[in-house]
Order: structure tokens, then C-alpha cells, then sequence
């Protein structure tokens, strides 16, 4: 199969959300399915949300099987509305629910993380299988494909690595006598598994990054995402007003916006379609004939300021307790630690004896990490913090974001700023 040929669409939660948008769904795939394509699911809704309340309910010693059941009759009312009291799509929901109801008739499992990816894995085989059948039921010849038996990973459970040779020989032999049969996979994104076959998920928010797996492996023509936004626009439409679409961005930009918090794909998605070339096109399922974005390496236009936030920055002032300098080997031995707590490092700095850095705020990374360096560093943490990254900044635009704000890190280079800040309450002035 030549590379003209081949789309990967990826519909995230959002497009499936209910019976009406999975409706949609069916519409936007008969109305562009001009040659092959493989159609990448990611959870119903919030879904993952839902599940992922059923993992730490368990792992509390409490009851999760009732969330579950929840989430289970949920996704039967919605096959309802699809299809009807009597067809086979219930035995197959039945069939992915209780492999989950088994991880709770046991006691938590001791690693958090196994059995959070046994469980949340849940929510894209349930929807895939929902696409898969009423894509069929409209006359569209597909096949449900297990994404665990294509991208492989290792076992870093919750944050799998891909495994690349594996996945590659798997996606061809498995994706491209389906191609030929005239068929379209419909498969799950998130999901992968160890070479022990165990479910792990690659992150969240990462069915984006299944798709462009997908695409790199089978040479696709473009990878679509379709949204509920426009395209990629200039700013996070939930925060800010005025914000602009796109037409056409770089891959490095768009990797560079995504990695400090543009949340519109994820940010591995880029590299696998950089590498082949494989343009990555951002439409809305809302208005699909819209023109989307187009990120490809074919532009380096000039840009209008982009900002994108990243919440939950836990800044940590780290220095020597003796006065010594911060030099290359404390540098390199927290650095270490700070990759074996697997924190995601936003923004640095580092003066004669101390050395600020910005990470993610997530579970309890931040505190173990603390604990670690704490025998040889003196370690201050503020929390609750904002990283704030402006592209193609403007005098007003860095104005109006630094109102209300203190700024407790700053970083310029040629085209960017990055700043992590936090909110000062509003002083209003008494009367009188
Ligand atoms: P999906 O359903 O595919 O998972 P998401 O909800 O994760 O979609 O991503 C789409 C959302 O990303 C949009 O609704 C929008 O609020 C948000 N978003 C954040 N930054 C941007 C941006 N720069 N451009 C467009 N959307 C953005
Ligand atoms: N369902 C997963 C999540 O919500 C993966 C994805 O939607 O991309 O994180
Ligand atoms: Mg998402």
C-alpha cells in the first residue's frame, strides 16, 4: 500500500460523548472516507475520569464495584439509543466489564499503577466496541481491532514506553491485510501492552499519541484529530476570549506549545509524524467542513502571541547546605532523582548556590522527591503555581497576563517567555 493512500482519524472522548455525537462520528467518517483508514477511539466522555475514581476507591480497601457498575449502565443507555434492546454489542461491553470486576474481587494489587492500567484500559475497549458496531450497523465494513495486540510497550505501567520494532512489525502485520480486505480498523487509543501481556496506557490524554503511532507505522498520507474546537487556536478557549485559529503551524512549534501546556493534542503526538513527514491535520466534529489546522514542516510562518498554561507547578528551591556551590555533579545527581521520581521539569535556573526548577505536581512525586535530597540540600516548595508560556510575545500580551500575578521564575529567550506565577488575591479599597 502506497502512503497516498492511508488517514488515521482519531475522535477523542469529547466526539463520543453521547448517542448523538457517536452519531456524528458516523457521519463525519462516511462523508470522508475517500481511500483506506484506521479510526483511533479514546474513551467515552469523562470516562477515564469515572474509572480512574474506581481504581483509588479500591485501592482504598472501599468499594469500587459500585462506580463501576455505574459506568457500566451508563454506557449500556447509550447503546440503547443506538441499537436497540437485543443485539451483540451488550455480550461484548459484558465481556470488558467484568475482566474489570475481576481486579476488584481481589484485594489492591500492590502496584498502584498495574492495576490503575488493568481498569482504566476499560474505557477505550468499551468505546471502540460501541464505534465498531454502529459503524457496521450503518453499513460501514469495519473491524474492531485490539490495540494491545499492535503497540507493544514496556512496563512502566500508567506511562508505558512504546517499543517501536515490536509495534512496527505488529501494526503491518496485523493493520495492512485489513486495509486490503477493504475494511477500516477501529481500534482504541491509550491503550498498549507489555511483552507479558499486561494492559499498560501510555499517559493521559494519549490516544492522540496512539493515532500517530498508528500513522508512523503504516506510512499513513495525514493524521486527522477531530475536536470541538476549530483547530489549534492561539490560546486555551476556556481561559481566555479572543483567541484565533491557526491555519498552518510548524511541527516545532506545535511540539513546543504542547509540551508546556497547549492541552488542544498530546505532546508526543508530534515526533512520530515530524520523523515520516506525515502531516497532522486539527479539525472540528462540530463544523467538519471547516478547514482545521494544518502542522506540517513545510512552514515557518510568522505567528501571532500563543500562550499556553500548564497548572499544578510545584517550584522547588533547591540549595547546599554548606554554601557550596550548586556545580555539575549536584546538578547531575538531581537531576537523576528527579528523572527516578519521574517528574516532568518545566523551567530552570540556578544561581552560585542554589538552583530553582519547576515541575508537575503529581500524586506524591513532589514530596518523595523532597525526602530523597533532602539529607544533602536545603529544599523550599511553593505549590499551586502556574507556568505560563508565551510564543511571539508582545509587550501587551505579557502585560496583561502578568495582572494579578506575582512572577517567581522567569525565563526569556529570542521568541518566548516562560514565567511561573501565582495568583495574588484582588485588593479592593475600602469605602470611605
Ligand atoms: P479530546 O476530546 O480529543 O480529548 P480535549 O478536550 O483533550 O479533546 O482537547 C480539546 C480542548 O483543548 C478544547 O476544547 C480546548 O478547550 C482545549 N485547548 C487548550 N489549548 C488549546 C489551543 N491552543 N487550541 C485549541 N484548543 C485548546
Ligand atoms: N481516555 C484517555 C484520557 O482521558 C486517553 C485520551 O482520551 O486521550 O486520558
Ligand atoms: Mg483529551
Amino acid at each position: 500500500m502506497s502512503r497516498t493512500d492511508l488517514s488515521v482519524f482519531k475522535f477523542g472522548g469529547a466526539s463520543v460523548k453521547n448517542a448523538e455525537a457517536i452519531r456524528n462520528v458516523v457521519s463525519i467518517i462516511k462523508n470522508n472516507q475517500l481511500g483506506n483508514l484506521v479510526i483511533v477511539v479514546s474513551a467515552i466522555g469523562k470516562y477515564t475520569n469515572a474509572l480512574e475514581e474506581v481504581v483509588k476507591t479500591h485501592a482504598r480497601g472501599e468499594d469500587g464495584r459500585s462506580l463501576l457498575q455505574k459506568v457500566q449502565s451508563e454506557h449500556y443507555q447509550i447503546c440503547l439509543e443506538l441499537f436497540g434492546e437485543s443485539h451483540q454489542i451488550y455480550d461484548q461491553l459484558n465481556d470488558i466489564f467484568v475482566e474489570a470486576d475481576w481486579v476488584l474481587d481481589e484485594p489492591p494489587h500492590e502496584s498502584y499503577d498495574y492495576m490503575y492500567d488493568q481498569i482504566v484500559s476499560v474505557g477505550e475497549l468499551a468505546s471502540s466496541r460501541i464505534l465498531n458496531a454502529f459503524l457496521q450497523k450503518n453499513e460501514v465494513g469495519t473491524s474492531w481491532l485490539d490495540a494491545r495486540d499492535i503497540v507493544k510497550t514496556d512496563n512502566l505501567y500508567r506511562e508505558a514506553w512504546v517499543e517501536w520494532e515490536a509495534t512496527d512489525a505488529a501494526a503491518k502485520e496485523k493493520v495492512l491485510p485489513l486495509l486490503e480486505k477493504q475494511l477500516i480498523p477501529v481500534t482504541q487509543g491509550f491503550i498498549g501492552s507489555s511483552s507479558e501481556n499486561f494492559t499498560t496506557t501510555l499517559g493521559r490524554e494519549g490516544s492522540d499519541y496512539t493515532a500517530a503511532i498508528f500513522s508512523y507505522c503504516l506510512d499513513a498520507k495525514e493524521m486527522v484529530i477531530w475536536k470541538d474546537v476549530p483547530g489549534v487556536l492561539t490560546a486555551d478557549p476556556r481561559k481566555f476570549d479572543q483567541v484565533t485559529k491557526l491555519d498552518r503551524l510548524s511541527y516545532r512549534e506545535a511540539i513546543e506549545m504542547t509540551y508546556y501546556g497547549a492541552k488542544v493534542i498530546h505532546p508526543k503526538t508530534i515526533k512520530p509524524l515530524q520523523n515520516k513527514s506525515i502531516p497532522l491535520l486539527v479539525k472540528s466534529f462540530i463544523d467538519s467542513k471547516g478547514s482545521g489546522t494544518r502542522i506540517s514542516g513545510d512552514v515557518e510562518d510568522k505567528y501571532p502571541p500563543m500562550v499556553a498554561i500548564e497548572e499544578d507547578q510545584a517550584l522547588l528551591n533547591i540549595s547546599t547546605r554548606d554554601f557550596s556551590f550548586v556545580a555539575e555533579h549536584h546538578l547531575s545527581q538531581l537531576f537523576k532523582l528527579i528523572a527516578e521520581h519521574r517528574l516532568q521539569v518545566h523551567m530552570m535556573q540556578n544561581t552560585a548556590i542554589s538552583f530553582a526548577v519547576s515541575v508537575s505536581d503529581i500524586d506524591d512525586r513532589v514530596a518523595q522527591l523532597i525526602k530523597a535530597i533532602e539529607k544533602d540540600f536545603l529544599v523550599q516548595v511553593e505549590r499551586g503555581l502556574e507556568l505560563i508560556t508565551i510564543r511571539h510575545y508582545s509587550k501587551e500580551i505579557l502585560k496583561s497576563l502578568q495582572a494579578n500575578k506575582v512572577v517567581l521564575l522567569e525565563v526569556r529567550l529570542r521568541n518566548t517567555i516562560q514565567m511561573v506565577v501565582k495568583n495574588v488575591p484582588l485588593m479592593v479599597r475600602k469605602n470611605g
